[in-house]
């Protein structure tokens, strides 16, 4: 029997801040898995901010959005029909087919983006979405294999109440480090206060960035920052700069201030704090380090069983709502992982 699935396309490239016009819904019938194929039901579905690269018509690492096209993103479904034996109706799979409800699509083709078994079981299915997934495995890599976390440092984090923010927070405080996290309201920072973060700073109220880190430097009892990880940019990276210690390490997973900019801003004007602290900045690509993805589920594993690391979600309902879901990674109207939940 045919099915029916609503999409989100996008309906145009934004200039600047995105807008629900630049998405639109459409409707198509999806056949039933033939040979060789599996149909998916999603159940929930993930936005990222990296997708507004995507939203460009210019390809970066990766290939932007088509218009008029159904959109793509991390999901987890249920497989409802099935034409390959090595995949089971009721089974559970994480693929790159999000922004629609269901799809029928080869294997071997899901496979060249992604395709891997999920078990709700072991973790909520939404949680392959965020600390056991992509959000999850790009803090442990610029944490420890970027940054180079080491026992007795202090950690400074931006976007710390987001999905791989509030990962690395608590990755952090779980190897000791001490933690210092910016974010931008205080019901987000006193959540992280319980959370992985020794000091957590509303960015938005707490004045001159510097002067609030030195503050909570002295809290802590640091001198400066040996590891900075950069979600944000502008303003955060120039306070970090100011206050990292002599060879710290930056590792820049984001500049998420930057995104919506319809022209260039100039940069922080302390760069050169970079040459006399011998500072180290490493830009990073989560797709680069998926080898250490088994290195990392080992660590979260206990983490999670000892509540030392969770998960904070923010849901929207519906496919209809994925356009506004989108929306709230940069109003900020959210907290941890913002997920779309679709049936
Ligand atoms: P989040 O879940 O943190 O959502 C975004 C958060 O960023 C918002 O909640 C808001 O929090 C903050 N924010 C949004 N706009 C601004 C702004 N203009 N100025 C300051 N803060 C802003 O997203 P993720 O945790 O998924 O991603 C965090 C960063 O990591 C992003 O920069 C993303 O691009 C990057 N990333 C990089 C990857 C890589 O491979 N390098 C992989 C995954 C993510 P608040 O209210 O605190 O301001």
């Amino acid at each position: 029997m045919t099915l029916k699935s609503k999409n989100i396309c996008m309906s145009s490239y934004p200039k600047g801040m995105p807008t629900a016009d630049n998405f639109t819904m459409t409707t198509t019938d999806v056949p039933p898995a033939a040979d060789g194929e599996i149909t998916v039901k999603n159940h929930w579905m993930s936005v990222d901010p990296y997708m507004r690269g995507r939203m460009s018509g210019v390809k970066t690492y990766i290939d932007p959005f088509q218009i008029g096209q159904p959109m793509e993103g991390g999901a987890v479904g249920e497989i409802i029909h099935s034409g390959d034996s090595n995949y089971k109706v009721g089974e559970f799979v994480m693929t790159m087919l999000g922004w629609r409800e269901v799809f029928t699509a080869n294997v071997d083709e899901l496979k060249k983006t992604m395709l891997q078994k999920v078990d709700p079981n072991l973790l909520p299915a939404q949680a392959y979405l965020g600390v056991g997934g992509m959000p999850g495995l790009t803090a442990y890599a610029g944490l420890y294999k970027v940054a180079d976390l080491q026992p007795g440092e202090t950690v400074l984090v931006s976007g710390a109440a987001g999905a791989v923010g509030s990962t690395v927070c608590q990755l952090a405080k779980a190897d000791g480090a001490k933690v210092v996290g910016l974010a931008g309201s205080d019901e987000k920072c006193k959540w992280l206060e319980s959370h992985g973060c020794d000091v957590a700073i509303n960015y938005k109220t707490c004045g001159n960035i510097t002067a609030a880190l030195q503050k909570a430097l002295k809290t802590v009892g640091s001198r400066g920052f040996d590891v900075y990880f950069e979600n944000v940019g502008g303003a955060m990276l120039e306070g970090a700069l100011n206050t990292m210690n002599m060879f710290g390490r930056i590792a820049a997973c984001g500049m998420i201030s930057q995104y919506n900019n319809a022209k260039p801003v100039p940069g922080p004007d302390n760069l050169v704090m970079i040459v006399g602290k011998s500072l180290k900045i490493q830009g990073f690509i989560v797709s680069n380090y998926s080898k250490y993805a088994l290195e990392y589920f080992a660590k979260l594993g206990p983490l999670m069983a000892s509540g030392k690391l969770v998960q904070q979600d923010t849901v929207e309902h519906g496919i209809e709502n994925a356009g506004t879901a989108f929306l709230r990674l940069f109003s900020g109207d959210k907290q941890g992982k913002m997920l779309v939940k679709l049936s």
